[in-house]
């Protein structure tokens, strides 16, 4: 292998219209050639592996053609040739991680002021120029205040945001968009066409995927991946490489989530831990999946993350589901991510993770349980699967469902005591009738009678042995208490009444089995 020269070197584009994914920044620097508004720095700022530096080249290239300067720069003169070659003296790549000190600056200085070797401009090309040193940034900011006609400065950098704001201000600032993964996909078709080996789809397409909009990373990878093969590459080499899960399996999980089946869910994990994949790779891509879902159930544009021949089908199904149940969805899972992050059992935190993500349908909205159109006992109900898809949870603020007795629906406490009185107790029934309230306080039953004569209640509470049984047999707790709440002298009712008899208060006592404390007025 001596001699070989990686596939995102040798296919580095040399033209500006083979540039992949950067139209607006070609079109921008075509149009500055032309009309020879030629400025004396640059700034590229982008991603890494999205063309900075090849964009730098092509525009040394440009501005110093035998031909130019000009927006197609010939690619055959001597100077087009020399700065292929990495050979011009008069183009100069500085790595500026490397290149951090004062005296590098100085001596940029030194040599700014000399003219070109031979050709129109002497060209810096700064690669991580954020990474320069404040001094250097400082003698850096003396040249571009006052520069000499025949000087480009082409700063790129990952990191805009770390440059001084008088460098920014200076520079003409160029910025590089992550490369959609389809043209990668694509452009790794055309590089491995070249090179004599084949390339399945769906494998080009984790392929851009993995590369996050980087080309320059996506062709590593088909490096790595044409390595290991030997030959032809397809999906379950890029799976064996990059430890991800095929599509298929991501589907294969998502489909078993969105169901709600836990047992499903839980056993692809298993799985593709057998298969030697990492499990939490295979979460990463389910979060990537729901994400792309909420962008198509929202009419938005395929992501590009999504296999083009599985887009209409997820769009499909992403509309039938709804945007709110795959927000909620997604928020699920990016609140679940941060457990697998630097888990100490990745497979356990993964099964751990999808388990709990599978049960969303037990997940009752709290204002649903408010508005009563769901309670807490409820059985789940029938998740949206792809061929019946339910909207009633769509919402936000999950409330995960505790065990606990259900709260019986229909006859109210009273209703319900009186009834089991009336049985054998009568004259007891006639007494507690008299109760303001009756209200199931966590384990305690109370009475609540208001403007009741003293020695009534004594009488009840004397015979408390009959209502006992009855709140018994009502399914009632069998601790009473008999209360007296008067009512202040003006009639009207207490601040405890007016609380206790509020209706959104009820319905939270009721639906979450709560108590009231206390009734305080607050200013
Ligand atoms: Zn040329």
């Amino acid at each position: 292998m001596a001699g070989y020269q990686v596939l995102a070197r040798r296919w580095r584009p040399q033209r500006f219209e083979d540039l992949v994914g950067q139209d607006v920044v070609v079109r921008t620097l075509r149009n500055a050639l032309t009309s020879g508004q030629i400025g004396h720095a640059y700034l590229f700022s982008g991603l890494r592996g999205v063309g900075k530096t090849t964009v730098a080249r092509l525009l040394a290239k440009a501005l110093n053609c035998d031909q130019g300067p000009t927006p197609e720069p010939c690619g055959t003169c001597v100077a087009c040739q020399d700065i292929t070659n990495g050979s011009s003296m008069d183009v100069l790549e500085l790595d500026a991680a490397s290149n951090r000190g004062i005296d590098d600056v100085r001596e940029l200085r030194e040599v700014a002021r000399v003219l070109p070797v031979r050709d129109r401009y002497r060209v810096f090309i700064l690669d991580e120029a954020h990474q320069l040193s404040k001094d250097a940034f400082a003698a850096l900011l003396k040249i571009l205040e006052e520069p000499p006609a025949h000087v480009v400065f082409i700063l790129a950098s990952t990191e805009k945001d770390k440059f001084p704001a008088t460098i920014l201000s200076r520079c003409l600032q160029v910025d590089f968009r992550p490369i959609p993964a389809d043209l990668v996909a694509a452009r790794l078709l055309d590089v491995a066409s070249a090179e004599g080996f084949a390339v399945s789809t769906a494998a080009s397409q984790m392929l851009a995927r993995a590369g996050e909009g980087s080309l320059r990373d996506a062709l590593s990878l088909l490096d790595r991946v044409h390595a290991f093969c030997g030959g032809d590459v397809d999906e379950d080499a890029v799976a064996a490489i990059l430890g991800l899960p095929p599509f298929d399996v991501v589907l294969t999980l998502w489909h078993a989530l969105a169901a709600g089946e836990v047992a499903d869910a839980l056993a692809v994990v298993e799985r593709e831990q057998h298969a030697g994949r990492d499990p939490v790779a295979l979460y990463e891509q389910v979060v990537q999946l729901l994400h792309a879902l909420l962008l198509l159930s929202c009419d938005a544009d395929a992501p590009s993350t999504l296999p083009a021949e599985q887009v209409e089908g997820l769009r499909t199904e992403a509309r039938r589901l709804g945007t709110p149940l795959l927000l909620r969805l997604l928020g699920l899972a990016m609140e679940q991510r941060n457990l697998l992050a630097g888990a100490d059992h990745p497979a356990i935190a993964a099964a751990v993770v999808v388990g709990r993500l599978a049960l969303w349908p037990r997940l009752v909205r709290v204002e649903a349980l408010l508005t009563g159109q769901a309670t807490l006992d409820e059985s789940p109900a029938a998740p949206p699967t792809p061929a019946q898809p339910a909207r009633r949870t769509a919402g936000n603020a999950p409330v995960a469902t505790q065990p606990g007795p259900p709260v019986t629906a229909g006859a109210s406490p009273r209703e319900r005591l009186l009834a089991a009185l009336e049985e054998d107790a009568p004259t007891m029934a006639g007494r507690v009738r008299g109760a303001s309230d009756v209200v199931v306080d966590g384990e305690v039953l109370r009475l609540r009678f208001t403007g009741v004569p003293a020695a009534t209640l004594k009488t009840l509470r004397d015979c408390l042995g009959q209502v006992k049984s009855a709140a018994e047999r009502a399914g009632l707790p069998s601790t009473i208490e008999v209360e007296d709440t008067a009512a202040p002298a003006n009639g009207a009712p207490t601040l405890r009444q007016q609380v206790e008899s509020d209706e959104a208060v009820r319905r939270v006592l009721q639906v979450f089995g709560g108590r009231i404390e206390s009734a305080e007025e607050r200013s």
